[in-house]
């Protein structure tokens, strides 16, 4: 009688292991890619660290509004009022903390440095039309190469390609763009702010960035309307709440 009981159990094993086998399948299958991008690459070394980088600075005044309001006064103004919004959640540190201008090398250095989880830059838009009002973010994309846009044909298997610090910002354009999206349902949601967009650009501030990384200009300065609700503190202090809302969103979403 030994016998047979014995078939029947390894039998019943050999089930179990493939029943197991097809469940693991199963589930690989229905992971998102951003559930996967959560469990494995994203933050395993989470510092809380957010790197704001108020545009701009010293003789370099940015765009300037028709009443004199300048990008570089508003940028470091909103910065201060992001990090206020942020400072009992995570540890803020800033590109620029006074009027004077850093090189843009130096901007992302210092946020590689401090390996800041998220890298946000600040601006406004200018355009010589006054009508132009929308919040833009922008996130990297990477350039097309000559060859890719047609302009060059192959001469010796060459081509030019990013060097490898400047492609670093490529790995992490997913999270950035899914960031963007988060302020834009945060910022939809504050009534007295002008529409807001995403475009994806090959910016130079972008692409050394070894962390998701997005630059916004918060409505065009050059617009009378928005040269004035841009010094008004209650509008820029909800642009700020938006924004570290979007921030806990994404960190929600990546660092568990
Ligand atoms: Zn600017």
């Amino acid at each position: 009688m030994k016998l047979p009981v014995m078939k029947l159990l390894k039998n019943y094993n050999i089930l179990i292991k493939h029943i197991i086998y097809y469940l693991l399948i199963i589930i690989s299958f229905s992971l998102s890619p951003h559930d996967v991008i959560a469990n494995n690459t994203l933050f395993n070394d989470y510092n809380g660290i957010i790197m704001l980088d108020p545009g701009h600075g010293g003789n370099d005044h940015g765009v300037s509004g028709p009443k004199g309001f300048l990008e570089k006064t508003l940028a470091l103004e909103l910065a201060n009022l992001i990090a206020a919004e942020l400072k009992n959640n995570y540890k803020v540190e800033f590109t620029r903390t006074d009027d004077y201008n850093v090189h843009l090398d130096q901007r992302i250095a210092a946020a590689n440095h401090a390996k800041a989880d998220i890298f946000i830059s600040l601006h406004t838009g200018g355009s010589f039309q006054h009508k132009p009002k929308d919040i833009i973010i922008y996130h990297f994309i990477k350039p097309l190469t000559d060859l890719e846009s047609g302009k060059l044909t192959i001469c010796n298997n060459e081509y030019n390609s990013l060097k490898s610090w400047q492609n670093i910002q490529i790995k992490h354009i997913r999270q950035s763009q899914i960031f963007s999206k988060m302020i834009i349902n945060r910022l939809s949601a504050v009534s007295d702010l002008p529409p807001a967009c995403i475009k994806g650009v090959p910016l130079k501030i972008l692409q050394s960035a070894d962390m998701p990384a997005i630059l916004i200009e918060t409505g065009y300065l050059t617009n009378p309307k928005i040269e004035s609700s841009l010094q008004d503190t209650g509008i820029l202090t909800n642009f700020a709440k938006a924004l570290s809302l979007a921030i806990n969103d994404f960190f929600e979403k990546f660092s568990n």
